[in-house]
């Protein structure tokens, strides 16, 4: 172990996801895996070709940045495309690389044509529709001069795709919103068949709206958090769960983070563990010492309240999280060892850890966990 902990990508579990959203989409659907923030945390590198194993031949990603990791890695036959930022040098590099863009500003647009003309290369775009999240895309009102300009240049720019995303699909609070979002896409899809400019894939669905709201799958979705093994937000499971199409065996969790115990010290009453005095022992204790703290991801927030799965039992954190460790009250486990395994998070026996214990009781989600899981920890598919 080069490093001190690693984090294992279970294969097993990914294709199982997969399997489970193919049978709610339906087999005429196209799914997009979205491999954004490292693939939420879980390796570009080690999800591209899993997804491709598993009949996946679109990825979608945030920036140029990324789209060049999949490039690099992905299989000729896949489709790549960006869903944000991209600078114009890098337009030029995903135009003659056949990689396909969002649009959702004039820039954008005439920048590619411009790209396009001078090589010769038509342009893949995805026009992105505003239909009420308020973050990119064109107004309506911007249609008969966007029309206008595809029209023109037909012959620059291949019309891949007509996307929107949705403001909330993993609540219920947000259905009015979202019920308006969809009817607002229609209207623009009617806008542009109209004027005989036919999008090759309507997509507006990520996972919530994929699972939530089967009108939305239209011809692709953008599926990320729920390949991964996580409900976009519990709503959305418990919505499946009532409808009796959910057990707990529905999305299986890939990643699990496993360490060792590095060390361990008999602690005698009234000593303290740690920096500072935020813990003090009240009977003669036995510590395990291990090697992961918040330069590692392991949040310091979690002194004094997170778990972890040693021997198959579950033992507390006590004391401060110092930045490379902490400790772990094991005075119940009787052989406890060192180099015992450590799990921070997944299974150990019958019991386990998820990441959204790592919610320190505030209410960050999984997505933003996943994404802070440092890029240096080595991952390994098993
Ligand atoms: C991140 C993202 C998705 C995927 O969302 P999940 O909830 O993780 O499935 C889809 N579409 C866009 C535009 C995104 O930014």
């Amino acid at each position: 172990m080069n490093q001190t902990s690693y984090i294992e990508i279970s294969k097993s579990a990914y294709k199982h996801n997969i399997r489970y959203l193919r049978k709610k989409i339906g087999p005429e659907v196209r799914l997009s895996s979205v491999v954004k923030g490292n693939a939420y945390g879980h390796g570009v590198n080690n999800i591209v070709p899993l997804a491709e194993a598993s009949g996946i031949d679109h990825f979608s990603v945030f920036s140029a940045r990324e789209a060049l990791d999949v490039f690099r890695v992905a299989s000729s036959q896949s489709d790549i495309m960006i869903m944000g930022y991209l600078s114009d040098d890098q337009l030029a590099w995903a135009i003659e690389h056949g990689i396909s863009f969002y649009i959702f500003d004039f820039d954008r647009l005439e920048k590619a044509i411009e790209i396009a003309q001078k090589t010769g290369i038509r342009a893949k775009i995805h026009i992105e529709a505003e239909t009420g999240f308020h973050r990119t895309g064109f107004e309506y009102a911007k249609l008969p001069h966007l029309v206008k300009r595809m029209k023109s240049h037909e012959n620059h720019l291949s019309f891949e795709g007509l996307c929107t995303h949705y403001a909330g699909a993993e609540s219920i609070s947000n259905h009015y919103r979202v019920m308006n979002q969809i009817k607002e896409y229609r209207r623009f899809l009617r806008y542009f068949t109209k004027h005989s400019l036919q999008p090759g894939l309507r997509h507006t669905a990520g996972s919530a709206a994929a699972i939530s709201y089967p009108q939305t799958t239209m011809d692709m979705v953008r599926i990320g958090i729920s390949q991964y093994g996580y409900w976009p937000s519990q709503e959305t499971f418990i919505s499946q769960f009532r409808r009796k199409q959910a057990n707990n065996d529905d999305l299986k969790r890939v990643i699990s983070w496993k360490t060792e115990v590095m060390s361990l010290k008999e602690v005698d009453p009234g000593e303290f563990v740690g920096y500072g005095t935020s813990y003090m022992a009240n009977k003669k204790m036995k510590v395990a010492i291990v090697p992961v703290g918040y330069a590692n991801g392991f949040s310091r927030s979690l002194s004094n309240t997170g778990r972890v799965l040693i021997r198959g039992k579950r033992v507390p954190v006590i004391g401060t999280v110092t930045m490379n460790t902490f400790s772990v009250n094991v005075t119940d486990i009787p052989h406890v060892q060192k180099g015992d395994e450590v799990v921070i998070v997944g299974k150990q026996k019958r019991l386990s850890i998820s990441i959204s214990s790592f919610c320190e009781m505030s209410d960050l989600l999984n997505y933003q966990l996943l994404a802070r899981l440092p890029e240096n920890i080595p991952r390994i598919v098993v």
